[in-house]
């Protein structure tokens, strides 16, 4: 499996991935579908570079017909927080709503467009980030009954991310995956110690059927890079790291964050669809 860009609109960020590990298509999506979605300025910032939206959304489109896909899609940014990084679509909300999916988020940023977009559209959103960076899961708990978080402390390893990503399995599906790349330990501006086998994890999720909306990507990272798109695959990690050991302060925290986690999943209604 190869990541999916719309051609024509390859973002600098993506500059640091293999041609080879990349594959474009070049599809025009549906405005309506964006407005859907979308609305007020946004929408008007987004009519003024039309040709790159719908490629974006031609994109998406391209994804679900394949019933499994890794995507990267990074219009322009700098318009606001209802869309994901400040663009102007929400490629995790956009497969969100159109699929019923429910979404996880693997990322040290805390995806604030796509949260505010769970406010609206109500998927299942289990949401795992830098917990030094991000909000308190008791902030979120008290917006939304759909949501769960698990953050991560400075110096989590596989062993917090995979125990975070479990939870998925109760989610219903099919899965939308937000993944940052930046949890990886190669990650120069990073304090996660994640190797690949936690992307790989992460990418098995959708092994059967499901969505990756790439984000956080970089030089340093391709091996995470190579390892998710193997686990998509259905494949074995074909780059194992060395297991780093976590301090028993993280341990201890990241059990209780997902014991938390886990007992909240068994109160709210999160693995079902809301009701009109
Ligand atoms: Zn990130």
């Amino acid at each position: 499996m190869r990541v999916l860009v719309a051609e024509g609109y390859i973002d600098e960020r993506l500059r640091a991935v293999p041609p080879e590990l990349v594959e474009a298509v070049s599809t025009k999506g549906d405005w309506s579908k964006y407005l859907e979605l979308h609305g007020g300025p946004l929408a008007d910032a987004a009519r003024r570079r039309e040709d790159e939206v719908l490629a974006a959304l031609g994109l998406l489109e391209e994804a679900r017909r394949r019933g499994k896909a890794v995507v990267a899609t990074y219009p322009p940014r700098g318009v606001g927080y209802s869309s994901g990084r400040g663009g102007l679509l929400n490629a995790v909300a956009y497969l969100a709503k159109e699929l019923e999916a429910a979404v996880v988020s693997l990322d040290a940023h805390f995806p604030w467009g796509t949260w505010e977009l769970h406010l609206r559209l109500g998927f299942p959103f289990l949401a795992i980030y830098s917990g030094a960076d991000g909000p308190h899961p008791g902030r979120l708990a008290r917006r939304s009954d759909r949501v769960v978080a698990v953050p991560l402390p400075p110096g989590a390893s596989d062993r917090s991310v995979e125990a975070a990503l479990d939870l998925a399995g109760r989610l219903r599906r099919p899965l939308v995956l937000e993944v940052g790349l930046d949890l990886y330990r190669l990650e120069p501006l990073g304090h996660f110690f994640a190797t690949t086998a936690s992307y790989h994890a992460a990418g098995r999720l959708i092994a059967e059927g499901g969505y990756i909306v790439l984000d956080c990507t970089s030089a340093a990272s391709i091996p995470a890079l190579r390892a998710l798109l193997a686990g998509a695959d259905g494949a074995p990690n074909p780059l194992p790291e060395r297991p780093i050991e976590e301090s028993p302060a993280v341990v201890r925290e990241v059990d209780r964050a997902v014991e938390k986690a886990r007992e909240r999943m068994a109160i709210i209604d999160i693995s079902k669809k809301r009701h009109a």
